[in-house]
């Protein structure tokens, strides 16, 4: 059933009962069509019908969104039995969800290890975007944003990002019902990597977990229809063209790199100047159009009209959209956002160079829920990198 999103919904919070997901079993969601394959073997499913069952188990998971194998009822009993035994089709739990007064909804969802992450749906006139995370917490520390005060935990596995679609859909109501009319009509019809979390920084699971959201067999949402945003981690804008092809933003926010290097830290490792040579080959490499470029509006910081100048100077040669984000406050905030007039005269420096500069009008922002006010309860030390590489393998 498709819920009504166009009613306004009080921002309420559904609390459900919390259980730690985790059994010894591998999970089946989020493992590439070669990778199940690869276990489906390693199960005993004969090599030569390995491809046939593939199929058959992707469907059942990604198209028709099933998660008890007794129901795959083009399978033989026996193997339904088999694989019940062997492994778990199984989704991080939802620990609450908000509903804002705008229909924005966060999910704070739990994965293994009882960390928390956060999603939010935000439905649109003509379209609906999951944000989702990557990572608990972030490595980062760009100073204006929320998440970069919690310290990152870990990197989410592929299974855990493909799971946050699945739970928006459960929530949405939007698996196919079987025998009723096909409904072309998406309530996430758009997937923003925008949530908690540097992507790049967890490249490889990223990539996989694009891979089944993508597949045409299943979630089915293109990858023009997906964004992944960068705080600007400059080795991987490459392999992202390559390798998952996917639309890119970045988080740009400043037009020198003395303002860059206070705002994001990362660009003390790779300033304007190597950011910007990869953001030019991207569009070729990925066959991609626009850019997004994402400037949050900071009173005082980076908000000049010198600064609009600057910025349509640097990005000169590149097929851009330039999105402006007035800064979202949380507690403790040491920016405030620029005022409306100050936006307003930015904006039309950038749309007079030509470029289309919308300003993004903030989502759910009653329930914490806009760019970059995610941030859970999850904390722990910092580790290092080859810490949280190794952990990877979880
Ligand atoms: N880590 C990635 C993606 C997540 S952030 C990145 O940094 O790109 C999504 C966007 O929200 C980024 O452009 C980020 O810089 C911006 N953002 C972070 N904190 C914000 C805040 N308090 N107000 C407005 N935008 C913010
Ligand atoms: Fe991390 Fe992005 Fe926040 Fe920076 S803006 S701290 S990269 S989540």
């Amino acid at each position: 059933m498709t819920p009504d999103l166009s009613a306004p919904i009080a921002p309420d919070v559904l609390t459900l009962p919390r259980k730690l997901p985790g059994g010894m079993a591998p999970n089946l969601v989020g493992l590439t069509r070669d990778q199940l394959r690869d276990a489906l073997i390693a199960a005993g499913t004969p090599e030569r019908q390995a491809k046939m069952r593939v199929g058959q188990i992707w469907q059942w998971i990604y198209h028709w969104g099933i998660r008890d194998f007794t129901a795959m009822t083009n399978l033989a009993k026996d193997y339904r039995s088999l694989l019940a035994e062997k492994f778990v089709i199984e989704l991080p739990e939802i620990v609450t969800r908000q509903v804002s007064a705008d229909g924005t909804r966060k999910y704070l969802l739990r994965i293994a290890g009882g960390h928390e992450v956060e999603a939010v749906y935000i439905p649109e006139e003509t379209r609906g975007t999951l944000c989702i995370s990557s990572q608990v917490g972030c490595t980062l520390t760009c100073s204006f944003c929320h998440t970069g005060t919690q310290r990152l935990v870990r990197n989410l596995t592929a299974a855990e990002i493909v799971g946050q679609v699945m739970v928006a859909r459960d929530d949405l109501g939007e698996w196919p019902v079987p025998g009723a009319p096909k409904d072309e009509t998406r309530l996430i019809s758009n997937v923003v990597l925008m949530g908690m979390g540097e992507p790049l920084y967890n490249f490889e699971n990223v990539r996989d977990a694009m891979k089944v959201v993508t597949d045409g067999e299943g979630i089915s949402i293109s990858r023009r229809r997906i964004t992944l945003s960068t705080s600007g981690v400059v080795p991987e804008i490459a392999r992202t063209a390559e390798e998952i092809g996917c639309l890119l933003a970045v988080s740009f926010h400043a037009t020198t790199d003395e303002v860059r290097d206070r705002l994001v830290p990362v660009n003390r490792k790779w300033n304007l100047e190597a950011l910007l040579a990869a953001l030019r080959d991207y569009p070729r490499l990925s066959n991609s159009e626009r850019i997004t470029f994402e400037y949050v509006m900071l009173k005082g910081v980076n908000d000049s009209d010198a600064d609009a100048r600057r910025l349509v100077k640097l990005i000169a040669g590149i097929p851009a959209k330039i999105n402006l984000i007035p800064f979202n406050e949380w507690p403790g905030a040491p920016y405030e956002r620029s005022d409306w007039e100050r936006i307003e005269a930015f904006a039309d420096i950038i749309y007079k160079a030509g470029y289309a500069s919308p300003i993004r009008t903030p989502r759910g922002e009653d329930i914490m829920a806009a760019c970059g006010q995610l941030k859970s309860a999850t904390e722990r030390q910092r580790r290092s990198r080859a810490e949280i590489v190794a952990d990877d393998g979880l």
